[in-house]
């Protein structure tokens, strides 16, 4: 029930209280439509509603609550088929507006051709009336009800270019104006700290930031706690990603964090792609992080309230949107 004086979220079902959010992914993707992300790379394209509503499913039956869905307005999200998957399997769905990174988009998409504040109004319309219908190539101005929670953002060693600034300066403008949370892509090699310094000239309050991918972006630990020190989350997801490095890897790094006095400040997700999700034949699946690496990072040393920390009461901080 929501209480006026509660905290809450905006969830592609309407506003939910964080309350009721329970466990919760901060980062992961259960639909993308095929587009020019697909044509990047195959595994970029979720588009079953009977696996995601299973991937979904599964994920409740083991005690899951939420997901933020990281896939912004205009790169081949689809807000009806978020809302329809969280009303068949019962897990609350944190859409995105914003922005991904350009590479994600065909030169001719609207993304560069609109102002500052016309993106402003966009982000913000799609946080509070409802997010926009079909929405690559050509803007459709229609809207659904569900509304998007949060705003994407994505930095890469091209921040300083005109387009990346105008992004993010709207991005900072509807975020104040509808009092939202920004999450932003931390590409690998890029430097978060001015990123970070950024975002305080602008006078963007600090807290309401999520730093995704710190764990396989930044090797640097003390750049963590630089950023942690800052109030601004940070969303590590590197988990079952062979490529990058082994669970233990990723065990230490949160271990670390936490002796430092930073369990407050952290996020898990698992980033899913089509080849990560169990429901489309992947793995590890979205059950993987409560039921496998909870106990493995429980096993390792992290106490019973920073497991609640990290899964349940610092999402609800990062994520409300009062
Ligand atoms: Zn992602």
């Amino acid at each position: 029930m929501l209480n006026k004086d509660s905290a809450y979220v905006r969830s592609v079902r309407g506003q939910v209280s964080t309350e009721d959010l329970g466990f919760t992914h901060c980062h992961e993707h259960i639909w993308i439509e095929k587009g020019r992300s697909f044509e990047i790379n195959s595994v970029l394209c979720i588009d079953s509603m009977k696996c995601s509503e299973a991937e979904l499913s599964g994920f409740k039956k083991v005690g899951g609550g939420t997901i933020v869905d990281a896939q912004p307005v205009g790169c081949g999200r689809n807000a009806v088929k978020l809302k329809e998957l969280s009303e068949r399997s019962g897990v609350n769905i944190i859409a995105s507006t914003g922005f991904h990174k350009l590479i994600y988009y065909p030169r001719s998409h609207w993304i560069y051709e609109m102002s500052q504040s016309e993106l402003t109004d966009l982000f913000a319309n799609e946080l509070v009336k409802g997010m926009h219908l079909l929405s690559d190539i050509e803007l459709s101005y229609g809207h659904c009800d569900a509304t998007a929670g949060i705003i994407k953002t994505a930095f890469d060693d091209k921040f300083d270019s005109e387009y990346y600034k105008k992004l993010f300066g709207a991005a900072v403008n509807a975020a104040k104006e509808c009092k939202a949370p920004v999450m932003v892509h931390i590409d690998n090699g890029t430097d978060p700290l001015k990123l970070a310094r950024w975002f305080e000239t602008e006078g963007m309050e600090l807290t309401k930031l999520i730093f995704c991918h710190m764990d396989r972006a930044v090797p640097d630990l003390n750049v963590h706690e630089v950023i942690a020190r800052c109030g601004i989350f940070l969303e590590y997801d590197t988990v079952a990603r062979y490529k990058y490095h082994d669970d233990g890897h990723e065990v230490k790094l949160i271990m670390e964090m936490i002796e430092r006095g930073f369990a407050d400040n952290i996020l898990m997700g698992l980033d899913t792609t089509r080849l990560r999700l169990s429901a489309y034949g992947g793995a590890p699946g979205l059950t993987f992080l409560k039921q496998n690496f909870v106990p493995y990072l429980t096993g390792q040393g992290a106490s019973e309230s920073d497991i609640d920390k990290i899964f349940f009461q610092n999402p609800k901080r990062a994520l409300k949107e009062n």
